[in-house]
């Protein structure tokens, strides 16, 4: 019955590319093009952007069109259904590859979300980082790890200058699993400034974590084209 509801709404309301309006398969969030000109695959060197706690950042879409409002439904006006259309994303995109070949890592990946502040979990009720790459995470065989929990409930970084997103989110997390001597890759739905990664980076390092790497789905690439590319830092 589930099934047949899903179909006679894709019949009467395909799912439509986030950036154009053209129609696309369900599960995706664009189409071939717009994902072309929004993919950035953009692999960031240890230190980049001030985040001196990451040992590498990989942002995979621009932060703009159908991804920009993707995130703003999500965050903003409960668009529930975007999370299942960004794992699918996600998913295919042959990232772990990517990392693994870039930073020549050969050892188990732990997979580590940012936590959710618990009054925005309250609001919408659901874990963005997790909800879109939980799924992923096993598909690739790299090891589900939440290892980080909030201290306390910090301002919403949205609207928030550079400095003040650093101070905001200065001790908001701790560690809460053993991670002393693994490898871990940071996910989060967004790479702005870095300063929630990089202070998750900060903890992690402290509690004995060997590399601390960050994925994100979407952040401020500084390119404009869409080809694959690397920034010095
Ligand atoms: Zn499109």
């Amino acid at each position: 019955m589930f099934a047949l509801g899903k179909v006679l709404r894709e019949i009467f309301y395909p799912t439509r590319c986030l950036s154009c309006h053209t129609t696309i398969a369900p599960s995706a969030l664009l189409c071939l093009p717009c994902r072309e000109s929004l993919l950035a695959q953009l692999f960031l060197n240890a230190g980049s952007r001030e985040c001196l706690h990451l040992d590498g950042i990989y942002i995979l879409f621009r932060y703009e069109d159908g991804v920009k409002k993707a995130l703003h439904g999500l965050k903003y006006h409960h668009r529930r259904s975007y999370l299942e259309q960004i794992a699918g994303e996600i998913q295919g995109q042959g990232i772990v590859a990517q990392l693994r070949d870039t930073w020549e890592l050969c050892q188990a990946i732990f997979v580590v979300p940012i936590p959710t502040a618990p009054q925005r979990y309250k609001q919408r009720g659901y874990d963005i980082p997790s909800e879109i790459f939980c799924k992923w995470t096993s598909q690739e065989e790299l090891i589900w790890y939440p290892a980080l929990a909030r201290n306390r409930d910090s301002l919403p970084q949205y609207g928030l200058n550079k400095l003040a997103r650093r101070h905001n989110v200065q001790h908001s997390l701790h560690v809460k699993r053993n991670v002393r001597g693994k490898v871990i890759l940071l996910v989060d739905d967004i790479f702005t400034t870095g300063a929630t990664m990089d202070e998750a980076g900060r903890v992690l390092k402290q509690a004995g974590a060997a590399a601390v790497y960050a994925l994100a789905f979407a952040g401020n690439a500084g390119v404009t084209n869409n080809t694959k590319s690397t920034e010095r830092g």
